[in-house]
Order: structure tokens, then sequence, then C-alpha cells
């Protein structure tokens, strides 16, 4: 028997009605793309399930890192087709027995989305559960199996297979359109950023730095992490913006304890502006109500205000520290967060920033600032990275200026 990898999609992808075909359409084109380079060939994409064929044992751990990472996929599975037939059936088992590790206890998982096969799911767990029984003499365990043998029916074909993975799950990137997220060089926002690409968003990115007010290697830490997470969405843009001339006039004109709440101010307006010619339709924050001065909801609301027309989406609003850094720790950007750099918003910032700021006071100290035209030349000025994954061979990292 030929193994192929059967691959089950995100299952809210079933619940999406008349939109459904889309979505479905979306991770069969998602998958495809994330097994470019394996050798592995999609054989049929169907609304809720795909099946592949790949080369060889020694390609399957790379096939299987691919799955593994792709956002849409609910659990995959190497498994043997066989006709959907009652002996077919128990001489596939008996043929996967002879590769299966040793065990003492079994159970039988049958599934049914051909409907026509005259067998229900529970018809099949006790007759191919007394056939295995009476076959090799393992005993029946159903809540702490040593073997799960599953059975899945499909288009007159059936899959059996010994074990399966559980994908990222989520959304297939490309259904819900576009979006900008802040990524600063911190811990929260590559988690931010990830969280959206899981309900289908294409992130586009944007890092501002102080160089050369300070020495830049925020800039390179942010490359690392738009990396590490091109990885989901196959290619990023990366916007460096220099904030140094704006702060420049903050430090020359503003009150020290309103640094911050100033500083993110310009950010929202330069990241809403390439948004708007981005066509992203929402900006994405690594904020978490109370975790920092910054993000008090009166500070939240000062900063806001500057919003012309998209919303901003903060996915780790309600969410614990240690919930995040669990996340970045699998997601594999803590280990970049946490290295050491000088974040453009601790720049010449006091002990004790307001933490309730008041949005005329901050409307009235930008009064002398000609600030769409400092909005404009920070986006002109701005510098664009692209990324692209799977990486070409030869190469080490994603980065494709
Ligand atoms: P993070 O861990 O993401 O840096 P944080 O807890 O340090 O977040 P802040 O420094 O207050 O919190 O930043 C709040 C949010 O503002 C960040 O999550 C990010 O979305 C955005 N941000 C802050 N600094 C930058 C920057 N230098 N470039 C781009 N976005 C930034
Ligand atoms: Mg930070």
């Amino acid at each position: 028997m030929e193994p192929r990898v059967t691959v089950n999609f995100f299952h809210e992808i079933a619940l999406k009605g008349d939109n459904r075909p889309m979505f479905s359409r979306q991770v069969a084109a998602n998958i495809r793309h994330a097994i470019d380079g394996t050798g592995a060939h999609m054989l049929n994409a169907r609304p809720m399930t795909a099946a592949l064929t790949y080369p060889g044992n020694d390609k399957w751990p790379v096939l299987k890192e691919r799955l593994e990472h792709l956002p849409g996929v609910e659990r995959f599975a190497r498994a043997y087709p066989v006709l959907a037939a009652l002996d077919a059936m128990q001489a596939g088992i008996r043929e996967l027995l002879t590769i299966a590790p040793k065990a003492r206890s079994f159970r039988i998982t049958a599934s049914r989305s051909d409907k026509n096969f005259p067998l229900t799911s529970p018809d099949l767990n006790a007759k191919l559960g007394d056939f295995v029984k009476t076959e090799t003499g393992l005993a029946v365990s159903l809540l702490a199996p040593d073997l799960n043998i599953r059975v899945h029916i499909e288009h007159g074909t059936a899959y059996l297979s010994l074990e399966d993975w559980p994908g990222i799950r989520g959304m297939p990137v490309g259904v819900s359109g576009h979006v900008v997220a802040l990524l600063s060089g911190g811990i929260d926002s590559p988690v931010a950023a990830y969280q959206m690409m899981l309900r289908g968003c294409r992130v586009t990115f944007v890092h501002f730095h102080s160089f050369p007010l300070v020495e830049g290697t925020s800039r390179e830490k942010a490359e690392d992490l738009v990396n590490v997470l091109t990885r989901y969405q196959f290619r990023s843009r990366l916007h460096m913006v220099s904030l140094a001339d704006i702060q420049k006039r903050i430090l020359l004109d503003a009150p020290p304890e309103y640094r911050v709440v100033l500083y993110r101010r310009f950010m929202l307006r330069i990241a809403e502006e390439i948004a708007r010619r981005e066509h992203a339709l929402a900006l994405i924050t690594g904020e978490s109500l109370g975790q920092v001065a910054s993000q008090t909801l009166e500070n939240m609301q000062a900063i806001s205000l500057v919003m012309q027309r998209l919303p901003i989406l903060r996915p780790l609003i309600a969410y614990e520290k240690e919930d995040i850094v669990r996340h970045a720790r699998k997601l594999g950007t803590y280990d970049i967060s946490i290295q050491p750099d000088q974040d453009c918003c601790s720049l010449f910032v006091p002990n004790h920033p307001v933490t309730r700021a008041v949005p005329e006071d901050v409307t009235k100290m930008e009064e002398p600032l000609d600030v769409s035209t400092m909005v404009q030349a920070a986006v002109d000025a701005a510098d664009l990275r692209r990324f692209t994954w799977p990486p070409v061979p030869g190469r080490a990292t994603a980065l494709d200026h």
C-alpha cells in the first residue's frame, strides 16, 4: 500500500455556508504553496479535506513540519487508501498491523463523509473491531488504546491510518483581508500579528526605530521576527520607519511625561497612512490593558483619537503576560524578542510618564507641529523589505531584498 497524506481543514470552515467554497479553495491553495519543494503533490481537494501523495518516507519529516505550521489545517494523517469494501478494509488493516508499533490494546475510529456507504460509523467500528480482535488477540480500549486505527470513508475510498497530528487550526491566510501590524522588537506584537494570521488576515508589518539617534539594533530584531512569521503567510512586507526627526521635534516642544503618548500618536498616523497606501483594512497592535503606563484606557483613547478611518485591533488586550510568553515561545519569536535593543519609545522617557493623558492637552501640544507634513515625510522615507517562504535552497533566511 502506498501512503497518502490526508489533511482535514479547520472545523469552522464547515460553518461558512455559501462562502465555504472560497475558504476551502484558499486552504487548498495554501497547502499547494506550503508543500512546494517537498516533492509532495495534491491529488484532490474536497470541501473539508485534501489528499496528497509524497515521494517517500525520507521526505515525510519536511512535509510534516510544513503542514504543522499551516493556518487552516485542523489535523493531518499518513493514511493508506483501499477500496471502501469490508474485505478490502480488513486486508488493508491486516497489512497496516505489520508496520504498527507493539501494542496491547486498540480501538477503531471510523468516520464517513460518504453517507452512501451502507455501513454507519458505529457498524464499522464493531465489525472491524471484531476482525482485529480475532486476528491479533489485542484487547479493545476505547479510552486509552495503544493503537487507534482510524478509518475514514470518502468517495468510495477508505483511508486507513494509525497516527495523526494536530495542525495549528485557524482560518487560511487570505480569506479575511489585509491588515498592518505595528511590530516592535518586543514579545507581544509578533504574537498579536500571528493571531490575526490565524483569523485569515494577510499581515504587513511596520517597525519604528530611532536610528540615527540611537543604534539601530531593533531593526535586525524586527527582520528576524518577520522572518519567523513569514512561514505562516509565505510572503511579507516590512516597512522600516525612522521616527528620529519626529522625536527630535517632540523632545524640544512637549513636556517629558507626554513624550510616549505623542510618539504613539505619530506611529498610528504613519501606520494608517501606510495602510491606506497598501489598501489594508485595520491596524494591529500588541497592547494589553494595563500592562504598562501607555496602555491605560485613558492613554489608549488619547492615542487612538488620531485615527481617521481604520479600526485598531488589539488581539491581546485581555491576555495575561504569561499566556503571551507561552505563545511567543511556541511560535519561536520569544528568543528573538528578549534580545536587548533600544526601543524607540524608551528614548528620553521619564520614569513616571503620564497614565491619564487628557486629549485636549495633547491636541494643544501638537498645535505648533506641521503634523501632516511630518507624517508624509516619514512614510516617504520608509524603507521596504520583502520576505518569502518556503526558503530558497542555499539561502539561510527568508529575507528577500
Ligand atoms: P511589545 O512587546 O509588542 O513591544 P509592549 O508590551 O512592549 O509590546 P508597548 O511598548 O507599550 O508595549 O507597545 C505597545 C504596542 O505598540 C506594541 O505591541 C506594538 O504594536 C506598538 N509598538 C511599540 N513600539 C513600536 C515600534 N518601535 N515599532 C512598531 N510598533 C511599535
Ligand atoms: Mg515594547
